[in-house]
């Protein structure tokens, strides 16, 4: 049993005044494997406190001593690489196949925010001023489950580029994830208030961030419902406001897509992160004509994704992270029975062979309409639904035909057919033929899917307020 009874804030780990717990588990086991001391709204304004404090300082910081802070982040996050992937696959059950690029692309987060920063020009001439970027404040960063050691040091790294302070409260889910990767970032000793970590739950420690008159930034990840009244909550202070939030991606297979390529990486892309992800390409878009042979081939390739706990190296999709997603995952299967569509792999209940832990079956439904509620609204599970289309242009308003845009793929063989559909997807992001990360390019949403971007030199201008100076 691990208990997490401390907060970081102005550089030590510090007991909560709040009292309240929460206990942890194991999804894979079911079993509690934990309890987490809650920070309370005091926690909340001594951690702003701190902040403030240490802004004057820190946002006069040079260029060159933050690039030397990002570096030390990095060294710190890199030394403990295995204890950070361990605890997300104990609290979390994220499997190896997800680690593997998680936990070291976290850490990398820091370097390429030092990479932004040597590059990026605080100071230009526009006419007869003089634009000067300035640190935006204190900034509030409020982070899901589903990545968490890996949204925290996105948007910390980004704050520190930027020269502003921050609080950060994560998902009061993950704190035993949180607690190690506190312990790496305090190894990096930076100064005083820099960063401070309050655990807590959203409607305390996180309402409390949106709402006090000091902090002058939030950075959000987590659900389009939440992000809205955290933007609600803002407005009456006007906090610049950053939210990265749902998705529903579409995942188009396009008539000239060479198939074999194709369907394993359709299927990673749909199935990433055990179908925890916002990213999740969801709607696999297929041709009419094509239909029954790539769904043949998606049944016949998803039996090779094997679902379990984190320490089989071979297993591809883990448990969800709580009863309550499990059992949302499971109502969202019946209800595309209910709506009509028809299974094509996976269903109801667990898989064969696991009688505990939170798994869900990796499930694809075809007869799948584009009104479905399964094809419109975040499961935020590994469930797939299939929805054919006559031609380029049909794809393209099917795709765009969401409250969400947030990633899109595009799968086929003419890149500069997938380059002109790419122009016309109202997709945050759209990835060809399933290309990596690209940690320098922005990343965030359209419509309901967010407000803002991060990553790169656009993550960075999200913390930052550009003056005039005319003279
Ligand atoms: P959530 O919105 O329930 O919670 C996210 C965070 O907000 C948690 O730390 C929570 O404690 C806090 N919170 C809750 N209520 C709050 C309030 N009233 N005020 C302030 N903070 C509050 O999301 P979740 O269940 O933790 O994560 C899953 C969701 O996150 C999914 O909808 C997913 O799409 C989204 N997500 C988006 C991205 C992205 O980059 N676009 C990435 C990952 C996850």
């Amino acid at each position: 049993m691990r208990t997490i009874d401390k907060i970081y804030i102005d550089g030590e780990f510090v007991t909560p005044k709040g009292a309240e717990t929460a206990d942890l588990y194991n999804p894979s086991t079911e079993e509690k494997i934990g309890r987490v001391r809650l920070g309370n709204r005091e926690d909340a304004h001594d951690a702003i406190a701190a902040a403030k404090r240490a802004f004057p300082a820190f946002s006069t910081t040079t260029k060159a001593e933050r690039i030397v802070m990002l570096k030390r982040l990095y060294s710190a996050v890199s030394a403990r690489l295995s204890d950070l992937t361990e605890a997300m696959a104990l609290e979390y059950g994220a499997p190896q196949a997800f680690t593997r690029f998680a936990i070291p692309n976290a850490a990398s987060s820091f370097l390429s925010m030092a990479k932004v920063l040597e590059e990026y020009d605080f100071e230009r001439f526009l006419g007869r001023a003089r634009v000067v970027m300035q640190p935006v404040g204190v900034a509030a960063a409020i982070t899901p489950w589903n990545s968490n050691i890996g949204f925290i040091t996105s948007k910390l790294s980004t704050a520190i580029a930027a020269g502003s302070t921050i609080v950060i409260k994560p998902s009061e889910m993950s704190a035993i994830q949180t607690q190690v990767l506190a312990e790496c970032l305090h190894e990096a000793d930076l100064p005083k208030g820099v960063f401070n970590i309050v655990n807590g739950l959203g409607q305390v420690v996180g309402a409390e961030l949106t709402q006090h008159p000091d902090i002058a930034k939030i950075t959000f990840t987590g659900s389009t419902s939440v992000g809205r009244e955290i933007l609600r909550n803002a407005a009456d202070s006007f906090k610049r406001v950053t939210l990265e939030l749902g998705g529903k991606g579409p995942n188009i297979i396009l008539n000239d897509a060479d198939l074999d390529k194709t369907i394993p990486a359709v299927l990673r892309m749909g199935l990433i992160n055990s179908g925890q992800a916002c990213i999740a390409g969801t709607r696999i878009l297929v041709p009419n004509h094509w239909h029954d042979e790539v769904l043949a081939r998606l049944k016949q390739e998803i039996e090779t994704f094997k679902v379990g706990a984190p320490g089989d190296p071979d297993v591809v999709i883990g448990p969800m992270v709580s009863r309550k997603q499990y059992e949302r995952v499971q109502s969202y299967i019946q209800l595309g029975l209910q709506e009509g569509a028809a299974l094509a792999a996976g269903g109801p209940g667990r898989p064969d062979g696991l009688g505990r832990g939170w798994f869900a079956k990796p499930t694809i439904f075809t007869n799948v309409g584009n009104q479905m509620r399964i094809a419109r609204e975040e499961i935020f599970g590994p469930v797939l639904s299939v929805i054919g289309y006559h031609d380029d242009e049909e794809a393209i308003s099917i795709a765009n035909d969401t409250l969400y845009g947030l990633q899109a793929y595009l799968h086929g063989t003419d890149t500069a057919r997938m380059q002109a559909l790419a122009d016309r997807l109202d997709s945050g992001r759209v990835v060809i033929n399933g290309a990596p990360h690209e940690p320098l390019a922005p990343f965030g949403g359209f419509k309901q899917s967010g407000i803002g971007r991060e990553y790169g030199a656009f993550g960075l201008e999200a913390f930052l307020e550009a003056k005039a100076i005319i003279s």
